[in-house]
């Protein structure tokens, strides 16, 4: 049998104590984690008694990681497609849906690094 290092032996007692890990949702929950829901929207969606496992599922399984360069992905797309938008302005005609289309843009981008900051700051 080969020996296993700390960090395998971390992972297989997190495994054995994680309800997260042994719950039959666990890829449906790790997937609302990765798309952006709070650890305390989790909690209440599957009706766990804490969010705190969620975290440490998190942690343990470095999806924190994994859901801020999904983010980054995110915003870098919004950013390219508001660029091109913003190239066009000089020649477009700009309508009201136009104005709350932008206005809408620029809140996405405020959210999603918003949601970034937090994971970053939550990593520390
Ligand atoms: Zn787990």
């Amino acid at each position: 049998m080969p020996r296993m290092g700390w960090r395998g032996k971390r992972l297989t007692r997190h495994f054995q104590q994680c309800r997260i890990c042994r719950h039959e949702a666990c890829a449906q929950i790790e997937r609302a984690f990765l798309d952006g829901a709070s650890p305390r929207e989790i909690e209440a969606e599957w009706k766990f008694a804490s969010y705190r496992a969620i975290y440490r599922h998190a942690h343990a399984r470095g999806l924190f990681l994994t859901r801020a360069e999904k983010l980054r992905g995110r915003i870098a797309n919004t950013v390219a497609a508001a660029t091109r938008i913003i190239e066009k302005v000089d020649s477009a005609r700009v309508t009201g849906s136009n104005v709350l289309a932008a206005v809408r843009i620029v809140m996405k981008i405020n959210a999603l690094e918003e949601k970034d900051r937090l994971a970053a700051r939550s990593q520390m």
